[in-house]
């Protein structure tokens, strides 16, 4: 959230399919709707088009074995009312993610499965494995939209994850030039081997698997394990202490210093309201860490160039850092890192033990 992030032409496709998702996931809980309900003309009905139904009905039919669909829809088709009951409540507390964002944040979202069942419940596995195959198959095939949100039938008009990442990185891209980096809008470091990210992991909120607010590429460094990876980015269901990508994004929120004292980046807040989100986002992402990696390896490049060029006086020194920094750009990965250590060696102290 170095970087600033918006939606993309095709945010409308993915989030018709959250409203897909919605609607199946709360028909699937109607008392009235019972495993034998659940045909391909049925769908047709009621998941808002003939197009949406039949693509539905592939999705479910289409998958065999210990990934058969069908049979999970069945089985959260033939719950009882109770479970029902519950299972309605989270889909619609999910629902309402946004709201969290707003003025008026309603009660801190459910962290845990509905209806008191534990994360390996067999219920809850078939739940999950229907959400998240709107996104594994679903959208690597892609969905039953064009970009505008408009279902349609004509596959080359489908929108598919290829085109959600390729989308993505051309609206981020800060050097149109297609040869150029692409950068990484969480951390501003190399945008290599994008993996889209699930902001709210799929596996505690699979009904977003699918949803323009819940996801966005990053570099592999941030969607690793140590980092990002699927931890919780919110604290006990409640979000006023979190930014969101799309939702509270951290634009201009974030300051780097060079602490001198630890001999370390350090990330902090442009203002004191965002404080404990720019710590929250820190320890999420582990960003003053990577940054003061990157800053003291760009130092080592520096001091072993000046040496090499045999620049050992302060003033030749100082000519060389100042048309370092004059030639950095905005529009290359680690730009915020390397316009620090342009800073910080050009003051007078730093100069001279850069020189020695
Ligand atoms: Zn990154």
């Amino acid at each position: 959230m170095l970087k600033p992030i918006h939606r993309v032409p095709c945010s409308p496709a993915l989030a018709a399919c959250q409203q897909l998702m919605r609607r199946f996931a709360l028909w699937l809980c109607d008392p009235q709707v019972c495993g034998t309900s659940i045909t391909q003309v049925n769908l047709q009905v009621k998941m808002g088009s003939a197009i949406e139904g039949d693509w539905l009905w592939q999705l479910l039919a289409g998958s065999t074995g210990t990934k058969a669909l069908l049979d999970k829809a069945k089985r959260i088709a033939g719950l009882p009312p109770v479970d029902k009951t519950g299972l309605t409540q989270w889909v619609q507390a999910v629902s309402a993610l946004a709201q969290h964002f707003g003025p008026t944040p309603p009660a801190a979202l459910p962290v845990t499965p509905p209806n008191g069942w534990g994360a390996r419940d067999e219920r809850w596995a078939s739940f999950k494995a229907l959400m998240v195959a709107f996104y594994e198959e679903g959208l690597r095939n892609g969905l039953p939209y064009a970009a505008n949100g408009a279902a349609t039938a004509d596959a080359a008009l489908r929108v598919s994850y290829d085109q959600f990442v390729r989308e993505f990185r051309a609206a981020h891209r800060l050097d149109p030039h297609p040869d150029a980096r692409d950068v990484c809008v969480l951390c501003g470091g190399p945008l290599v081997l994008p993996a889209v990210d699930h902001w709210l992991a799929k596996k505690a909120f699979p009904l977003l698997a699918v949803c323009a607010d819940n996801l966005l590429p990053i570099c592999g460094e941030c969607n690793s394990t140590h980092n990002k990876g699927q931890k919780d980015v919110h604290t006990s269901g409640a979000f006023s202490d979190w930014f969101h990508p799309y939702l509270r994004h951290a634009n201009g929120a974030i300051r780097l210093r060079y602490d001198d004292a630890v001999l370390a980046v350090r990330v902090e807040s442009a203002t004191p309201t965002d404080l404990v989100k720019v710590q929250t986002l820190d320890s999420l992402l582990n960003l003053g860490q990577r940054w003061t990696r990157e800053f003291k390896a760009e130092y080592r490049r520096l001091q072993r160039e000046a040496q090499r060029r045999h620049i050992g006086n302060v003033q030749a020194l100082q000519q060389r850092l100042m048309e370092y920094r004059q030639d950095l750009s905005a529009a290359e990965p680690h730009h915020e890192v390397h316009a620090l250590l342009a800073e910080t060696l050009l003051d007078p102290a730093r100069l001279q033990a850069f020189a020695q």
